[in-house]
């Protein structure tokens, strides 16, 4: 399934020869660990069985780099860091929970917040556009463009809270439910993270309404099926909890968010 001999998520390690050959065997040799790989603390984890590890890989003399063998499950902490980033990508879609373990604790992918609000201009812009469309033939004011700036705006607004309340409701069933999902204290920044970033389904909005057809209503349910999905991933990889926590951490958010979209309809500030 590898690829082989890439260094993708590592810029200025060009030679990993060495990695394939090497693996498997970490005794016994005088090793001088990379600066990205060096580390005190355990800062990395097996995307395997999830135990903390201190480093990926080793860079020996000769320019020899060497995946890390885990010491409790006895395999490579982490094999992604010599695959494609697109073979990464699928095994992110397709929800494996090494991809996400690798994305989430062993890169430094730094782009939540801009993924986040990308997301959420993506969301504003299918609202705005069904809100056009329902709003074809009635409004006299069809032709005041600032009218229609406003709209998004609110629409942006609307999906933003929305997204809140859904995070809102998955946070409050954690923290209630703290003392059984985890020993220590839950990384709930991290979570946030890894929430954001598991919400990247959301892109498929824009092409689902451009490419519009008879199946578009169908198309955003399953990308709501397939974002709410990523997220039930994300949750339970980054708090290593059962997918029965996961899965009402989901629930409790969904519910909260229909609570106040709920909210929004009364108020009629939402398209309905
Ligand atoms: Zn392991």
């Amino acid at each position: 399934m590898g690829t082989g001999g890439r260094y993708g998520l590592r810029p200025g390690k060009g030679n990993a020869e060495g990695v394939v050959a090497g693996k498997g065997n970490t005794d016994g040799v005088a090793a001088t660990p990379t600066p990205t790989a060096a580390s005190a603390s355990c800062q990395y984890r097996c995307i395997e069985c999830n135990q903390e590890a201190k480093e990926l890989y080793r860079d020996y003399n000769h320019g020899v780099l060497k995946i890390t063998i885990c010491k409790s499950c006895q395999k490579p902490v982490d094999k992604y860091i010599e695959y494609d980033p697109v073979i990464i990508l699928i095994n992110a879609i397709l929800c494996k929970a090494q991809a996400y373990r690798h994305i989430l604790f062993n890169t430094k992918i730094n782009m939540h917040g801009k993924l986040c609000i990308f997301c959420l201009l993506c969301e504003a812009y299918l609202r705005w556009w069904q809100l056009q469309d329902s709003n074809q033939n009635t409004d006299p004011d069809d032709f005041i463009r600032y009218a229609k700036e406003w709209d998004f705006y609110r629409m942006f607004a609307i999906a933003s809270l929305e997204q809140a309340a859904f995070f809102t409701g998955i946070f409050t069933f954690l923290w209630v439910e703290r003392p059984t999902t985890a020993k220590k204290k839950p990384d709930f920044i991290l979570l946030l993270k890894a929430l954001l970033l598991s919400s990247y389904g959301k892109l498929l909005l824009i092409p689902a309404v451009i490419w519009e057809h008879d199946y578009t209503s169908l198309c955003l349910r399953l990308i709501k099926v397939f974002v709410l999905t990523s997220n039930f991933q994300a949750i339970r990889v980054t708090l290593n909890i059962s997918r029965k926590l996961s899965f009402l951490a989901i629930v409790s958010g969904l519910l909260v968010e229909s609570t106040m979209v709920y909210f929004f309809q009364r108020m009629e500030w939402d398209v309905g």
